[in-house]
């Protein structure tokens, strides 16, 4: 690319590479392309995928702009401060194996504190609420209303689903996106039916699945890339970890870092891009031009944004077709424990309207003084269509069913859904059957001076360092035509 002639000095890769061996990377004038734009790159969206492309670039010399809708940065990272024992909404756990994700930690003097909530970890707290009957974790394997398969019955449905799905042939975690895994790129419902899999199985399964609204929509590719992400999480050793005091501590502290400008409330509402450069309009319509675009919303988001010239036909398609996970939660104050406190706080897999119920305690305090009510899928859009009041006294009778005892001992704090916040769209990208290996990477693909990146746009690990990565690839993208 030809050097703007309004700026003769502008830097090569090679040399703000060798500025930043040399530590010299503030020394590097700024702005690159001065004149009618504002700065070299504007970032759409705070979450960790924008914040991280927005730091790298940076930290290379450019000048850089991030637009944010919210009040709030961090995005799916979304610490609820103001409710007893400061739940995660969003993103929850991290593994010793998100590289980026903890490095940037440890580089912010972001402190990680090992994760204590988990109920996958703690299966023998569960009591099981299935067709309305209440059944001990130790009496579930055995119980008749578990209609499991012989290995998988200790198991929690959704875990047995991804065991269903067998063995995951992936032989590289970015497999997932690739033509070659076409063959599994297929609906998990029809293979389960070739499998012999009853019906009174099949509902199980659907209830408190995370990757699909129901079995026909969840793709096989997508358990054997859950499969083959939590084999390659395993190989670094180390416990869950959270971000002591809240999961959005990260992205703040990102934001912080920034030398330009983050500015908060402003829905970008149009993209404009041409050969020299690119525009970004807001709802409030503000204009901002730079160099480069940054792209860093989820899928649901790019909905609400016209983009001139238009996405490609693939991306476009992914926009309007890729489904997103649905998570409802109620986030319930405990105003009184109602459970022995000796003895552990309910975790609760049920196959009716609370789907799973576990305590509020990422920060490790041992007390629970907060409960969630996690739904997933068509049990997150039922409390959808309940009013708080109708959606609180559900919640409430429900677990007065399973726990007498909790009659006025809870109220509801707060109430999430993913799919209701037109910013997110849902919890995160879940590829129908045939999606992944014909769109992905479409989504990922930069257009002219636009560059995407979120978490959808990851190729290896999945969730928050998926975020990173794909912040790193579009960042590393305009640095390469320097
Ligand atoms: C309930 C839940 C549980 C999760 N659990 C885990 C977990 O345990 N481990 C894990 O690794 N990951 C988990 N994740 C996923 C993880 O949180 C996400 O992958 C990651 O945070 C996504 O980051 P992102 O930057 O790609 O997108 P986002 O965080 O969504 O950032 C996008 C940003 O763009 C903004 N935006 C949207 N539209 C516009 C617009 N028009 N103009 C300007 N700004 C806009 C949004 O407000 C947002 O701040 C979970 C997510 C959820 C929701």
């Amino acid at each position: 690319m030809a050097a703007p002639a309004h700026h003769p000095t502008r830097p090569t890769r090679r040399r703000l590479l060798g500025a930043a061996a040399l530590g010299g990377l503030g020394a590097l004038a700024r702005p690159l392309w001065a004149g009618e734009r504002d700065v070299d790159v504007i970032v759409l969206g705070a979450g960790l995928a924008g914040l991280n492309a927005a730091l790298l670039l940076e930290q290379f010399g450019l000048g850089v702009k991030v637009l944010e809708a919210r009040e709030r940065v961090g995005g799916r990272l979304y610490t609820l401060d103001d409710v007893p024992g400061r739940p995660e909404a969003g993103g929850n756990q991290l593994a010793p194996a998100y590289a980026r994700t903890v490095a940037m930690a440890e580089q912010l003097g972001v402190a990680l504190a090992t994760s204590a909530t988990s109920p996958l970890l703690q299966p023998q707290r569960m009591l099981y609420d299935i067709g309305g009957q209440r059944i001990a974790a130790a009496d579930w394997p055995k119980s008749p209303l578990n209609p499991l398969p012989a290995p998988l019955r200790a198991q929690p449905p959704d875990r047995a689903l991804l065991a269903l799905g067998g063995a995951s042939p992936l032989a590289q975690l970015a497999d997932w996106r690739e033509e070659l895994s076409r063959a599994q790129d297929v609906s998990v419902l029809a293979r389960l039916r070739e499998q012999g899999v009853d019906a009174a199985t099949l509902a199980l399964l659907a209830a408190n699945n995370s990757y699909g609204s129901s079995l026909a929509e969840t793709a096989l590719l997508t358990l054997h890339y859950v499969q083959s992400n939590l084999g390659e999480i395993r190989k670094i050793a180390g416990p869950l970890q959270n971000v002591r005091g809240g999961n959005q501590r990260l992205p703040e502290a990102m934001a912080a870092a920034l030398k330009g400008p983050l500015l908060r409330g402003q829905r970008v509402v149009a993209v404009d891009a041409g050969a020299r450069g690119a525009s970004v309009r807001c709802a409030d319509g503000s204009v901002h031009r730079a160099r480069h675009v940054v792209c860093a919303l989820p899928l649901p988001a790019l909905r609400g944004i016209r983009f001139t010239p238009g996405l490609d036909p693939l991306h476009a398609e992914a926009v309007r077709a890729v489904p997103y996970a649905q998570i409802t939660q109620l986030h319930l104050e405990v105003l009184r424990p109602f459970w022995d406190e000796s003895g552990p706080a309910p975790y609760v897999w049920s196959d009716g309207a609370l789907g799973r119920v576990f305590p509020n305690d990422e920060q490790g305090s041992g007390r629970a003084e907060s409960l969630v009510v996690w739904s997933n899928a068509a049990g997150a859009a039922r409390w959808d269509r309940l009013a708080d009041a109708d959606a609180e006294a559900l919640a409430l009778a429900e677990l007065a069913r399973l726990f007498p005892a909790s009659r006025g001992a809870l109220r509801l704090a707060r109430r999430v859904s993913w799919q209701q916040d037109p910013l997110a769209g849902g919890a995160w990208a879940n590829w129908a059957p045939g999606q992944a290996t014909r769109l992905a990477k479409a989504c990922a693909a930069a257009q002219g001076r636009i560059h995407f990146a979120g978490e959808h746009t990851g190729a290896t690990i999945r969730g928050m360092e998926a975020a990173m990565e794909s912040g790193e690839r579009a960042a590393s993208e305009i640095l390469s035509t320097l």
